[in-house]
């Protein structure tokens, strides 16, 4: 079986160097595997996606030289698939419903000193964890809006029982191609969001469903990303999905050293084409 590679932008912006760095990236170890390339529109966000957003990404991707297998995977047609999952998780007691909400949230981290989650957000406290099972199944039967949260001490001791308390790694490329085994520390992580109050699936679940069901067998993208990889292997075992090998890559730094951002205009993708750039240009700024 040939190696499977994907590039899965959010359609909430449109595409900058970064984007651009992401996509060849994972484009260019196809080509040189002989392996296949996958598009994925990342679009459970219903607000923030946008149709234009879509057709432009396709239209700067195709305008980078990159081509990918049909058809594209859109996340809005597999909620169904994500429902299941976590159900899953739910049936096996490691998600359960979270009320709060961000002020509630921020409310009682502004009183008391919080850790962070590894991705810089504030973690969910402790002392906000799991109401009392009546209490739980009252509110959830009058219809009120909740997200589902992972259970992070239970989903971690189910885990080590299924890897029968092997430790929990990943291999993750060098930039040469060198693997190397990494261990996946979901343990720095609070009761993370599995399921938003407003979409039946997040980010982390929606991903390691999708990267399974479209037999995605290496994973390039930035390393922003490299602290999810504890949660995504975490939810890999837990539902018993493959294993990928990850290839986590530099960023693009803006001006003024920090990520870029969507909004940042000089550096998008369509601003710079408007301006004469080329795809050779861009690879070129991005250092490839
Ligand atoms: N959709 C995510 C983003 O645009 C990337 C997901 C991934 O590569 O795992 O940031």
């Amino acid at each position: 079986m040939p190696p499977a590679f994907r590039f899965a932008p959010s359609p909430n912006g449109p595409l900058h160097l970064g984007h651009a760095l992401s996509a060849l990236t994972g484009y260019q170890m196809a080509q040189t595997s002989g392996g296949r390339f996958l598009l994925r529109i990342e679009d459970i966000d219903a607000v923030r996606t946008r149709e234009d957003f879509i057709a432009s990404i396709v239209d700067d991707l195709a305008w980078l030289g990159i081509s990918w297998e049909q058809p594209v995977l859109r996340q809005s047609t597999r909620l169904a698939a994500y429902q299941a999952a976590a159900r899953r998780l739910q049936d096996e007691g490691l998600i359960y419903p979270c009320f709060a909400n961000r002020s509630q949230i921020n409310a009682v981290i502004a009183n008391c000193p919080n850790p962070r989650d590894p991705d810089g957000a504030p973690m969910f406290p402790a002392t906000m964890r799991r109401l009392a099972p009546a209490e739980t199944a009252a509110r959830v039967a009058r219809g009120e809006p909740h997200a589902l949260r992972l259970d992070m001490p239970r989903a971690i001791a189910a885990m080590r029982t299924k890897i029968n308390g092997a430790p929990l790694t990943f291999t993750e490329l060098a930039p040469d191609g060198t693997p190397q085994t990494r261990f996946a520390r979901p343990e720095r992580w609070g009761d993370a969001v599995i399921v938003r109050k407003e979409t039946p699936a997040s980010y982390h679940l929606a991903v390691v469903v999708d990267d399974a069901f479209q037999g995605v067998t290496h994973i390039t993208r930035g390393r922003d990303l490299l602290a999810a990889t504890d949660l995504h292997r975490l939810l890999q075992v837990l539902l018993d999905l493959p294993e990928p090998v990850y290839h986590h890559h530099r960023l693009i730094l803006g001006a003024d050293g920090q990520k870029l951002s969507k909004s940042a205009s000089a550096t998008g993708l369509a601003e710079l084409r408007a301006g004469g750039a080329t795809p050779a240009s861009v690879r070129a700024l991005i250092g490839l």
